[in-house]
Parts: C-alpha cells; structure tokens; sequence
C-alpha cells in the first residue's frame, strides 16, 4: 500500500478499467476485493481517507441482528450470521465472540428473551457462536458488576461478535491491493462521463492533495459512496429521486469502570423502541446507538445534544454508577445509508438489508446493508456489475479468501493484536529504532511505531488518518487525542518530507475536527 505506486498505476493505465469503485467505505473496499480476486482489473477512488464516512463510525458489531428477528426478517438474520461466522473465520486477528446480556427487570423477561436469543442462536447453525443462557441474579450481577441491581431479577446471555471497523477496512484495501487492485484515497470523483449512447463510460477525478485532474475509462462504474450516493447519481442524471433516506447514530465512549469485564449489555427496548448496547471495547465503554432521520448528510457529522442526553439518561436506568457528560471521553455519529421507503419520517422502521441499484446511465450504485454483510453485497455487486459490462463470467472466490492481518492466535501480539500478522514487522520498527517504542499519550497505549507504520505501509497521510482511522484514538479519548497530535505531526513530517508549517496546519485541521468529539460539560 503505496500511495505513489497507486497514483502511477492510476495514471499510467490507458486502456479503460474493467470496474472502477466510487468510495472507499466498507461497500467499496468489499467490491474491489471481490472484483480483483476475480481478475478484474479494478480502481477504487476514495474522496476522503479510507473509512471517513460511515464506515468508521458503526457500533462495533459483528452481528444478525437481534432486532430484525422482532421485525419477522428471518432471512436476512440467517445471512447476517452466516456472515459473521465467516467473517471470523478471515480475520480472527479483529473479529472476536462478544457475551451480549440482557438484564431482566420483571420476572416474564427472561423466558420471553431467552426464546428470542435460542432462536438467534439456532439460525446461526454451523456459523453459530457461544450458547445462550439464563443467568441468575447473582451470575448477572458477577458479570455485569456495575449493573442496576434495584428490581434486578436476571439476566439472559447470548453471543454476538465485536471487532474494529476502520482497522478491518484498512485490511481490506490491503486484501484489495494484494490481488491486483489499484487503489486511492484522497481521489475525488467530479463527474461520471458518457459514451455517445449516453451510458457511463467513465469518471473524472481529482487528486485532492494537488487538485490535478484526471480522466478514467471503465466499462461499469459502481457507485459505493454510502449516504453521498444520490449526489454521485446525479453526476450522471441530474433529475434522478432520491434513494437514500439518511438515518443518523451516536455512540458516547467512557472509562473501563462503567462496565467492567468482558460482557456486553443489550437494552432490549428503550423508550424509543430501539435496542441500545453498553460494549466493552479497546479497553474503554462504548454505549450507542440512536436512530436520528437527517434531511442532510455530512462526511464529519456531529451528535445532537438530544441525543447524548438520550444515550445518558438510557445508560443511567441500567447502570449502578451512572455516567454524566463529564465522563464522556468522546462522541462520535455516523450516517446510515438507508434505502427510501415511504416519507422516511420513522428510519429505525426501514429496512437495514442492501439494495443493487441501475440507472439508465448504467451507473450501478449499491447501498445500505451493514459492516457484517459487507462481503454478501460485493459478490452480488460485483455478479451485476460483470453481467452489465458483459465481463468474462469468473465465480466469487471470497467467501474462502482470509483478510490481510489474518493470524488464528493475535492476541499473542498484546495492544498490536488488532494488526495480526503485520504486528511484528511494527515489533522490527521499535527493535531498530526504540524512540519509536514511546507511548504518545499516558491515558492511550499507542506509540510512535505505529505512527510510522501507518505513513509507510497503511497510505496514512493526516494526522486525522493516523489518530481517527490507523489508531482509534479519537474515538477512544478526544481530549488525549488532542494532545497527540502535535508528536504525530512531526512524525508525519519527517516521513512524507513536509515543512514545519504543514504540521501547524494539519495540527489545526485536526484539533478542528476532534472539537466534535469532546462533550461541553
Ligand atoms: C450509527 C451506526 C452504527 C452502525 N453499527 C453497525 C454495527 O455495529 N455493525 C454493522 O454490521 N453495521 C453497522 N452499521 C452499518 C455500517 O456501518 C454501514 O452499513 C457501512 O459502514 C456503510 O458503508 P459504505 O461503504 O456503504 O458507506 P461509507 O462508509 O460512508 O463510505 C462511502 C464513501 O464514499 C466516499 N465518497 C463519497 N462521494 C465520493 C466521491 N465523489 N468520490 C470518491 N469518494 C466518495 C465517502 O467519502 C465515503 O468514505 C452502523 C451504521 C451506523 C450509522
């Protein structure tokens, strides 16, 4: 993963591509692993960094769904588990079982969870993960220690798994690369062009760092550009409706002592009618999400009050030590890319399955579903895409294809488990050269390794990139992210040879974003 090998590669090719991917989100990043594991010779063109959008900023689950079996969606349950099974089977180094429970408040709870959870459990088969339960008072209380215990009667535990979502897609560009493909963040795609039959025959893109120009022919574009995709549409048909109902989520992120251990906790309907979560992730507390219609949608959008309000109040009826806005140590929202039914008014209502889309341009766009089922959607995207551009017919070789990083026993790896199997050559840096080994911030176990990696092979190229998306730190803890920045910038600048005033700006631009993630008390 060179960004200047990628950017000759893009440049160079004068015969037209047999698919060029719009957006670098989890979509994206599954098709072009699918495409260029099938021998198309594939473009993925990102505006942003890898994962700004959505994909970065999701609950963290490798799940079916539990709602959705509420909702009678059997089907798109069982192929959500099948996904999550298969997905861990690829990247064991990310993807691990989670213990979800359900603290039962009134004494018909838990037989009447208990069924729905078995179900769950039983769809999943052979893809199937840890068994459910009923738990006592005293077990959900040993597991859950800082659980309501006032009208506490127990608990059911069922199986679900976690992961981390940017870490996941940055292996995945990787998995692309590896096969063939050529790939590009900041590429921004400015128009779709047109043969003299009026079908899509191409994109014009920007590199966004030296705003040049250029023209790329394929013989089908996708468009994956998540809640941007009817913006993208109308690069080709200006008049078309609108497909996307934009459905907004916030997440808020505390200290370990909100929920200590390893179980997670369902909140099976909150007073909105949703389920909400409390996950222990990366040693922190992750609680989400909301379901918020937006008329608008935004790459950097940023929680409402009413619902970090919402989200507090929630947490504060399930939880002994209740948090409150000073506990926040980050907020993040992201922008779900709902497929259109109706007047949009109720978006928890719509259906979360994916939807393959043609316009009479020829322009396939394909959106909604969720991070699990990433791989589903491109090996159905990618059948479309072959069959509109009349491709060689090659079968999906993905559902046996592990993911870059793949190592059955990471964990070995310590806090560089999340890199798998690229943790050792992060170890290499540090032996080399032990400043690399310094923490960047006491209250974070990053360290400077990981900087320097991020730059040379993960195509990092903003202190946003390295503490959003390469690290998590942004998400995890704001403020410590803040203070990062500086010592980030300066190793970005030796490493990409910039000057000292790009490190001010970029510290700048940082600090201006990471202000929509720290909570005013
Ligand atoms: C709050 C929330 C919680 C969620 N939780 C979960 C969960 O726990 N588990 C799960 O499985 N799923 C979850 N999801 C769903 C999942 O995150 C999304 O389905 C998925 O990330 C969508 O990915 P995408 O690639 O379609 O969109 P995006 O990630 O938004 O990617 C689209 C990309 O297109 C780029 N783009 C736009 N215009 C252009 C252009 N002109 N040129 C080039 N690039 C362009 C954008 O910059 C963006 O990076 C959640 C979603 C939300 C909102």
């Amino acid at each position: 993963m060179k960004r200047d090998d990628m950017l000759k590669q893009a440049r160079e090719r004068s015969q037209p591509w047999d698919m060029i991917i719009v957006g670098g989100g989890a979509t994206g990043a599954g098709v072009a692993v699918d495409a260029a594991t099938r021998g198309y010779a594939t473009l993925l063109l990102e505006q942003h960094d890898f994962g700004k959008g959505t994909s970065s900023r999701s609950t963290k689950l490798v799940h079916g769904g539990v709602r959705y079996l509420e909702q009678g969606n059997v089907s798109l349950v069982m192929e959500a588990l099948k996904a999550r099974g298969l997905l861990r089977q690829h990247a064991p180094h990310l993807v691990s079982e989670l213990a979800c429970i359900v603290p039962s408040y009134a004494w018909w709870e838990g037989p009447f969870y208990g069924i729905g959870l078995k179900l769950y459990e039983l769809l999943a088969g052979k893809y199937g993960f840890g068994k459910s339960q009923a738990l006592s008072k005293e077990e959900t209380l040993s597991r859950l220690p800082n659980v309501n215990p006032d009208g506490l009667t127990g608990g059911v535990v069922y199986y679900d798994g976690q992961f981390d979502d940017t870490r996941l897609l940055i292996n995945l560009i990787a998995t692309a690369v590896e096969q063939g493909a050529t790939v590009l963040n900041y590429a921004k795609v400015t128009a779709l062009n047109k043969g003299t039959d009026g079908i899509v025959n191409g994109v014009t893109w920007q590199n966004v760092e030296t705003r040049e120009t250029f023209n790329a022919q394929a013989k089908v574009v996708v468009n994956a550009t998540g809640t941007f995709t009817d913006s993208v549409r109308r690069l080709a048909e200006p008049d078309v409706s609108q497909m996307i109902a934009p459905s907004q989520g916030a997440h808020l992120v505390f200290d370990r002592s909100f929920l200590p251990g390893t179980n997670a906790i369902l909140v099976p309907h909150t007073k909105d009618g949703r389920v909400m979560f409390a996950i222990p992730w990366h040693d922190h507390t992750l609680v989400g999400t909301t379901d918020t219609p937006m008329k608008e949608t935004s790459l950097e959008p940023v929680a409402l009050d009413s619902e970090i309000e919402f989200m507090l109040e929630t947490a504060g009826l399930y939880l002994e030590k209740k948090p409150s806005r000073s506990d926040i140590l980050s907020v993040f929202a992201g922008i779900r890319p709902l497929a259109k039914s109706g007047d949009g008014g109720n978006t928890a209502a719509l259906s979360r399955d994916h939807t393959i889309h043609i316009d009479k341009s020829g322009l396939l766009s394909i959106t909604g579903g969720k991070w699990t089922t990433y791989r589903n959607m491109a090996q159905g995207c990618v059948d479309q895409a072959a069959t509109l551009a009349d491709l060689p017919d090659k079968p999906c070789l993905t559902q046996n294809l592990n993911i870059h990083g793949y190592h059955p026993n990471a964990a070995t790896f310590g806090p560089l488990s999340f890199y798998g199997s690229d943790a050792p050559a992060i170890r290499k840096l540090i032996a080399d050269d032990p400043e690399l080994g310094k923490q960047l911030d006491s209250e974070l176990h990053y360290v400077e390794a990981e900087v320097a990696w991020a730059v040379r092979s993960e195509m990092a190229r903003t202190v946003e990139d390295v503490l959003a998306r390469r690290t998590r730190a942004l998400f995890l803890n704001a403020k410590a992210a803040i203070r990062m920045a500086p010592r980030v910038a300066s190793i970005l600048a030796k490493e990409l040879g910039k000057a000292g005033a790009w490190q001010t700006e970029q510290i700048k631009m940082f600090n201006q974003v990471a202000g929509g993630y720290v909570v005013k008390p």
